[in-house]
């Protein structure tokens, strides 16, 4: 007897792609001595400062933590401001207020999603400034806005400058003379924040990584990470040194109040391994984007892509598209209820944090036209490193069906 036709396998809008060896590589070190922090969070570190072409790179518990440990480490709190573009997830702006700091809305551009320096140079205008002493640059699906004018304009008003590269990790940018620039070597940044939650391009299972090329923010991520404890430049003399003036091998002191955000050796031999497979994660989602550019061309204009941005090389961690759902005539909901029948999973990256009852209630209303044109508007399509081409071919042919008949 002939069932139902077996129906293809559920698309999720991301998800990862562990192998074997990634598999060995966590049960090596569970065999081993060290499961928290010991030589594979170091070996970790150091690869990823290598690839990212930074001097020093720091592994904590999630991206999230390691937003807030930059936070920490320049020494922001009460009193101070943070920029930050309202399309984001939320973590990027919530980092300010874990520090007492408060959040500095910004616009993005409408087609990107993107802050540019105008959006921030706005909302500098729009404030009285003063108080502005950071600003957090998202790189919103895997493409940035010119870092090397944001680096000049942040100079300019005194500002430090954190990129959240959690979207980002392995793209690059032109910089006029400077060349190539790879997101995380912190050229235009005091330091990039990176996360390697499950969804993103690379994995291990919950972290996050801080990029730097300063010794002195490294020194207190690190210290940050662990407690705030430190092992020398001891304040306390009497506690800390015997009666000959060594150090007393048991003492460690805690200067300032600090957190437990460590990574764990079990993690970094996921993240060492997915690490080296960044190139080839890369590469098949290009290739993935450039067929989604291809076959949905046929839906212009009412579906089109993200807007690139000229000079960068984007590493696509989402693939979105900006539907115009009113010309359409079918509501967003009911094209992702239609599209999650036929196995296709969607998202819409993201309500503007503005918009989130804790901040519009600290706040208050902004008018922020340009988040509001691109949140309207998008739908993050299903996009990881393992999907076929056939798959983005069905996904599209899904979303047409899903956009006819109102
Ligand atoms: C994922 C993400 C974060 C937070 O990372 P976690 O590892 O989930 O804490 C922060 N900012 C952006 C833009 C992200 O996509």
């Amino acid at each position: 007897m002939a069932g139902a036709p077996p129906s293809p396998p559920f698309l999720p809008y991301g998800r990862q792609a562990v192998d074997d060896d990634d598999v060995a590589a966590v049960a090596a070190v569970l065999r081993g001595d060290w499961l928290t922090t010991g030589p594979t969070v170091a070996a970790f570190e150091k690869a990823f400062a290598a690839k990212m072409g930074a001097r020093f790179a720091v592994a904590c518990s999630s991206g999230t933590a390691a937003l807030h440990l930059a936070a920490l480490a320049l020494g922001l709190g009460p009193g101070d401001r943070v920029a930050v573009p309202t399309l984001t997830f939320l973590a990027t702006a919530n980092a300010a207020r874990y520090v007492g700091a408060e959040v500095l809305f910004t616009d993005v551009a409408p087609d990107t999603g993107l802050m540019e320096p105008s959006h921030l140079r706005a909302a500098l205008e729009g404030s009285s400034g003063e108080d502005v002493k950071a600003v957090f640059p998202v790189h919103l699906n895997g493409q940035c806005a010119d870092p090397d004018a944001m680096a000049g304009l942040a100079a300019e008003r005194r500002l430090k400058v954190v990129e959240d590269a959690c979207h980002a990790l392995g793209a690059t940018y032109a910089a006029g003379a400077g060349g190539t620039v790879p997101v995380g070597a912190c050229r235009h940044a005091d330091m990039a924040v990176f996360s390697l939650h499950a969804v993103k391009t690379i994995t291990m299972g919950e972290g996050g990584v801080i990029t730097t090329n300063d010794p002195g923010l490294e020194e207190r991520l690190k210290r940050f990470r662990n407690h705030g404890m430190v092992d020398r430049a001891f304040q306390n003399a009497d506690l800390a040194f015997d009666g000959e003036g060594k150090p007393n091998p048991w003492y460690r002191e805690m200067p300032e109040l600090g957190y437990n955000y460590r990574a764990s050796d079990i993690h970094c031999a996921l993240g060492l391994g997915q690490l080296g497979k960044l190139d080839g994660f890369a590469a098949a989602r290009h290739a993935l984007a450039v067929r989604y550019d291809r076959v949905l061309a046929a839906l212009a204009p009412t579906v089109r892509p993200v807007a690139r941005t000229p000079g960068c090389s984007p590493v696509w961690h989402l693939y979105v598209v900006l539907i115009d759902f009113k010309a359409a005539g079918v509501p967003r909901a009911t094209v992702m209820n239609r599209l999650r029948e036929r196995g296709i999973g969607t998202q819409v990256h993201y309500l503007p944090v503005h918009l989130q009852p804790y901040y519009a209630k600290r706040y208050g209303e902004h008018s922020l036209p340009g988040a509001a044109a691109y949140y309207e508007r998008c739908l993050s399509l299903p996009l990881f490193a393992r999907m076929e081409e056939t798959d983005v071919d069905r996904v599209a042919d899904a979303l047409a069906a899903a956009l006819e008949n109102p």
